[in-house]
């Protein structure tokens, strides 16, 4: 099993917890007049000034690509296992990810490109995106089939001499919202007649590009998450040339794989930060609250509420820090079931806490003066992403009746 902390993943969360004592807990005032000024101005689709002004800190600091699990000219090198107690860290403040360059889909954008793009894509697009000086949209998902199931995509990627033109229609691409955004990676068929996990491919689409369309966002239980935001977006004969495609025609099933893995791992540990954060404000709240004449913490089903909390926490902490760690070990492939296991657990974990500590608040709880409704808006929309509960439970129980199919039902035990 997985040991502690290496002394650098240990040096890097001492500097991470002091930066968030300095920078990121006394703006979270800040950030969030900023953002409902720039609603107010009617243009909530800009930069948010504080944002911009943390990450020379965070990169003076040495908190920058803190996600990258290889080596990359001189940054990054960290493994899973270290990576997870940082990313929990900036689980607690939904908006702090990007100070640190580590916000989602970037960084599974930015390993895509590190592992799939060649040279130039990698210089084209991988440095500035490292440099935090663009960001970066991940387009799967479509508005008209249940895009769960990958293999039902519809946009078409039609070869024609020199480009591939581009046509279909995308929902819920998060980030493309942002005015720094100028990368989307879209998936879309090649070959509809060739095996059902070929037919795929991913093209690097400049945003600029003629034909490309950001309709409108689509809000999350009412937040707009601008300026990042989940945007609709229209693909009509969009021109690239061909040394746009990623790996070659018909590997996009294989590099979503491949990138779906890490960035699900990323999600729950912010669910974890974002579930003890939550446990944290529920046991001050109930200790500061008398009514009918003792401490809301002393009645018995809070204590019921906050031990079950701290169970499910540690629980799902474990998990999640021996999913990194077979990722680390035996590799994602071969780590698909805790992956699995863990996108299940940490969010549904995450869910259950949020709204205790909401319930805890009382009517504060569902306002905008607490982060709590946010969050778990924020934990509920995780159970969908990526994957949603039902296809990671398929995959799970698949994997635990092959495994017992393997074992021949001779009652063999098989352990692993
Ligand atoms: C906030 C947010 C951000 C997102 N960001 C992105 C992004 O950046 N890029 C992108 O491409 N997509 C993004 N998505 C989309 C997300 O990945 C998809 O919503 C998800 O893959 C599910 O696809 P779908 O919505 O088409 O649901 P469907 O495929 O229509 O599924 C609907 C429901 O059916 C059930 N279901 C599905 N399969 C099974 C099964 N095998 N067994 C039993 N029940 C099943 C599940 O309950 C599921 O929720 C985002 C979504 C949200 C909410």
């Amino acid at each position: 099993m997985f040991s502690d902390l290496s002394a650098n993943a240990q040096a890097l969360r001492e500097r991470l917890l002091q930066f968030f004592e300095a920078h990121i807990y006394p703006n979270e005032g800040r950030y969030r007049e900023e953002t409902d000024a720039l609603r107010r101005s009617g243009d909530p689709w800009q930069t948010v000034g504080l944002i911009e002004s943390l990450k020379p800190l965070a990169r003076e600091a040495g908190l920058w690509n803190l996600f990258l699990p290889h080596a990359h000219e001189g940054q990054g090198g960290i493994s899973n296992l270290d990576y997870a107690p940082l990313c929990e860290v900036m689980g607690r403040v939904s908006w702090s990810a990007e100070v640190f360059n580590c916000s989602a889909p970037d960084t599974g954008n930015m390993e895509t490109l590190a592992r799939y793009g060649t040279p130039v894509q990698k210089q084209q697009w991988l440095e500035p995106l490292l440099q935090g000086e663009i960001r970066s949209a991940f387009l799967m998902t479509e508005p008209a089939v249940a895009s769960s199931d990958a293999t039902n995509i519809q946009c078409t990627i039609r070869r024609d001499g020199d480009h591939y033109v581009l046509d279909g229609r995308k929902w819920f691409s998060s980030g493309a919202g942002s005015p720094h955004c100028r990368l989307f990676i879209v998936m879309g068929k090649t070959d509809p007649d060739a095996p059902r996990h070929a037919q795929q491919s991913m093209v690097l689409v400049p945003r600029d590009t003629p034909g490309v369309t950001v309709l409108r966002h689509l809000s999350v239980f009412g937040y707009d998450d601008a300026p990042h935001g989940h945007m609709e977006v229209v693909l009509d004969n969009v021109r690239v040339p061909v040394d746009h495609m990623l790996l070659g025609e018909g590997r996009g099933f294989e590099i979503a794989q491949g990138r779906l893995g890490p960035g699900r791992i990323h999600h729950c540990m912010r669910s974890i930060g974002a579930a003890e954060r939550a446990l944290e404000a529920m046991c001050d709240r109930l200790l500061a609250r008398v009514a009918f004449g003792r401490p809301l913490a002393e009645q018995s089903v809070w204590h019921e509420r906050i031990a079950e909390s701290r169970c499910l926490i540690d629980q799902a902490r474990l998990l999640t820090l021996q999913a990194a760690w077979k990722m680390d070990t035996v590799g994602n492939k071969a780590a698909r079931a805790e992956i699995a296991m863990i996108k299940v657990v940490a969010p549904n974990m995450a869910c259950r806490v949020v709204d205790w500590a909401i319930q805890a608040h009382g009517a504060a709880g569902v306002s905008q003066d607490f982060w709590l409704a946010e969050a778990y808006a924020l934990q509920r929309t995780v159970r969908i992403v990526d994957g949603p509960d039902e296809v990671h439970r398929n995959a799970i129980a698949r994997i635990e009746l092959a495994r017992r199919a393997q074992a021949g039902m001779s009652g063999t035990a098989s352990q692993d």
